[in-house]
């Protein structure tokens, strides 16, 4: 059997806006989204029969339809009309329930490795289609790099990519559930919202000073007032130099840009006192 791996990067948002509710309660949302050189790997198997069999490095995850990555691999052999039997495999490392995607991205690395499994027999398109059905995120997960997402996170513009950033992502030891802060969001008054025209040029021009005078995450406020830990993450960062320091997602995942090498180090040191999952990344 030929195995077909792909790594599966996580996520942070630049900017996060929501910009109306459907009749359907789903939000509409503006955000930019970059993706992130901490990653899972995921491997696929193709075989003779039928059934699908996930293997996870984190036991705590569900290895059935609860997983998404099962349910990516379900709703691909349903889109192409084929029984075959499947395995996956996943490394985790990104943190779960960080707000970095982690599960929407091994959902798209799924999709992404049983594609090539089938000979590409669907596009791009089609893949991001599919993906959309499992959760907002996907689509951008198999897209990758920077964007613009907007709809319900299925209309995709393409950003150049942040160059030569030093960053630093650290989540508390506690994770929330997407759906619970956008449930509490719905209840929030939200005083202050990205400008994401100038979010976008600031990216553009690889300006981080420039992100920061424009950029906002709606759900921080929500995220935020259930859990103050996150602000104090934030001012950690801002006292060791950090050129912007923000929640990524629904949270509760805090990352933050810095200039010097010095700086981003002595500030993870720090941090890694109290927190399990603190990394230095480079995009
Ligand atoms: P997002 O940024 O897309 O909102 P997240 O990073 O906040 O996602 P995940 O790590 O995707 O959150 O986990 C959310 C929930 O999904 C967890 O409670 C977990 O049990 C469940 N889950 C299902 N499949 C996976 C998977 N492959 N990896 C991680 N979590 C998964």
């Amino acid at each position: 059997m030929k195995a077909f791996s792909s790594v599966a990067n996580g996520k942070i948002n630049l900017s996060l806006d929501i910009t109306g509710i459907r009749p359907d309660g789903y939000h509409e949302v503006a955000m930019v989204m970059h993706s992130v050189p901490l990653f899972d790997v995921v491997t696929v198997e193709v075989g003779e029969g039928e059934g699908i069999t996930l293997e996870i490095s984190d036991k705590t995850l569900p290895t059935d339809s609860k997983n998404i990555a099962y349910r990516a691999a379900e709703k691909y052999l349903d889109r192409i009309n084929e029984k075959s039997r499947i395995y996956i495999r996943i490394k985790k490392n990104i943190p779960v329930g960080a707000g970095m995607a982690g599960g929407s991205t091994d959902a798209a690395a799924v999709l992404k490795c049983l594609n090539r499994a089938f000979d590409e027999r669907l596009d791009e398109k089609e893949l991001m289609e599919i993906g959309l059905t499992l959760g907002a995120d996907v689509p951008f997960c198999i897209k990758g790099g920077c964007c613009l997402s907007e709809g319900i996170g299925e209309v995709l513009t393409e950003i150049p990519t942040l160059k030569g950033k030093k960053l630093l992502v650290a989540k508390p030891n506690f994770s929330v559930s997407t759906k619970d802060v956008y449930t509490e969001y719905d209840h929030t008054e939200i005083k202050k919202r990205p400008d994401t025209k100038a979010v976008i040029e600031a990216v553009k021009n690889n300006d981080i000073l420039a992100l920061k005078e424009s950029t906002h995450n709606v759900l921080e406020e929500v995220t935020k007032g259930i859990h103050p830990e996150i602000g104090v993450i934030e001012d950690i960062m801002y006292s060791h130099k950090a050129d912007l320091s923000m929640m990524t997602g629904s949270g509760p995942t805090v990352f933050g840009f810095f200039q010097k090498d010095e700086d981003i180090k002595t500030c993870a040191d720090k941090l890694k006192e109290t927190l399990k999952d603190v990394c230095i990344l480079k995009i």
